[in-house]
């Protein structure tokens, strides 16, 4: 599937170090260092194109935007892949609520949620894969786990035994009735007859009547979501057979904790023997008054609702990242408005002649990003330098902070 517009990154002077990233691992539950390495691969979870692009959304896609601009700028390649999850029951589910074609739904919520990043100046991923184009890596992916015996039929369907995998839940923290309880409200189905484990997870859903179907060596059907991504990830991530894990950081809301990040996890290691991610890292949940946002509650703001409003997509991006990442929080309009003064404010400053010293800001930017993608850290080094520029100190370098800030922070000026 096509990606979205590629966007420059200005470099920066090379006396600025660049030190390791620290993130926060959530199967570890621990802060650690990424190893400095050549070329990261990193997945990131994308959405069920029914409902694009809500804030939530935005705060997960520059989380871990800013984790790739971070790790481009110590110098290493980042291979970058994402899903887009274009067929699975809810897109089918709000179709024929709305009665649409599922297909018209998806490809405008695609090319909404592109415009959307575009916007927001995401880098795009190096490839951008729609689950139906995935479906012959989908077999490939199911043929490989039936070599290692971990395939059943319920009827016309296909699962995967969950058990097969040691490390089943060590990733996601959760006990069995806590696994039971999610696994039911996000998308399984631990009740149906005839499967061994209620945990175990969908591989190949054969057709329902009224409902597309693909053919295939397991009959005609559709992938299920836990497959679609770890087919995905380890088709597209040029996996490297010396290495012992196969990719560097699986990423998405934490709201895919469970069950979609431990199945993949799981389903991965069957498939090539190697632990899935060195590192599996989640953004926070947004919510608005009082409430998780999500499609349930009918509680979304849109940015593409806030970009029709005249709001400048640059202003989108600060609000989020006065917040940390992984921080859950409620969305406050009044944040816009914080955000806009802010913006405004920078870019007045930076339009001077004379600035304040820039490089202990852009050094604090570096640092307050190497510890965690820490951004209201770094907003704040950055209100601090306004102030000093209008109170007149000098001697900075304004196009050399305004390209940092663009490299690094994504916000242009
Ligand atoms: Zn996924």
């Amino acid at each position: 599937m096509k990606s979205w517009a590629s966007i420059a990154i200005p470099p920066l002077a090379s006396r600025f170090k660049i030190p390791n990233l620290n993130i926060f691992d959530s199967a570890q539950q621990a802060r650690s260092p990424i190893a400095k390495k050549d070329r990261y691969r990193i997945y990131v979870c994308g959405i069920t194109p029914y409902d694009a692009t809500h804030l939530g959304h935005a705060n997960t896609y520059i989380a871990f935007d800013l984790m790739n601009r971070y790790l481009r700028a110590t110098g290493s390649e980042v291979l970058f892949v994402q899903n887009i999850t274009d067929i699975d029951e809810p897109l089918l589910e709000r179709a024929n609520r709305d009665g649409v074609d599922w297909r018209e739904l998806a490809a405008s919520q695609i090319e909404l949620f592109r415009s959307d990043m575009v916007a927001l100046r995401i880098l795009p991923p190096a490839h951008y894969i729609g689950a139906v184009e995935a479906i012959p890596l989908v077999i490939d992916a199911i043929t490989l786990l039936e070599k290692s015996k971990t395939v059943y039929k319920v009827d016309d369907d296909y699962y995967f035994r969950v058990r097969s995998d040691s490390e089943l839940g060590k990733r996601s923290h959760m006990t069995q009735s806590q696994m039971m309880e999610i696994f039911s409200q996000r998308g399984g189905d631990p009740q149906r007859v005839g499967k061994e484990d209620p945990l175990d997870a969908l591989l190949w859903l054969a057709k329902r009547p009224d409902e597309p179907g693909w053919e295939s060596k397991y009959g005609v059907g559709r992938p299920g979501w836990h497959i679609e991504c770890c087919a995905i990830a380890l088709g597209y991530l040029e996996i490297d057979p010396s290495q012992d894990t196969s990719i560097d950081i699986q990423g998405g809301g934490s709201d895919l904790i469970f069950p979609h990040h431990e199945m993949s996890a799981s389903q991965a290691r069957a498939m090539n023997g190697k632990r899935f991610a060195a590192n599996y890292v989640h953004a926070g949940m947004i919510g608005l008054d009082g409430e998780k946002m999500s499609k349930s509650k009918g509680n979304l703001k849109f940015v593409s609702q806030k970009l029709k409003d005249g709001v400048d997509p640059m202003e989108i991006r600060i609000a989020l990242m006065s917040h940390h990442y992984r921080q859950d929080h409620m969305w406050e309009s009044t944040e816009l408005n914080s955000a806009q003064k802010f913006l405004d404010d920078l870019r007045i400053a930076l339009s001077r002649m004379e600035v304040a010293p820039t490089d202990g800001v852009i050094e604090e930017i570096i640092a307050a990003l190497s510890d965690d993608i820490d951004t209201p850290r770094a907003l704040k080094a950055l209100q601090g330098w306004i102030t000093k520029t209008i109170d007149g100190a000098t001697g900075g370098k304004p196009g050399e902070l305004s390209r940092a800030i663009d490299a690094l922070l994504g916000i242009a000026i």
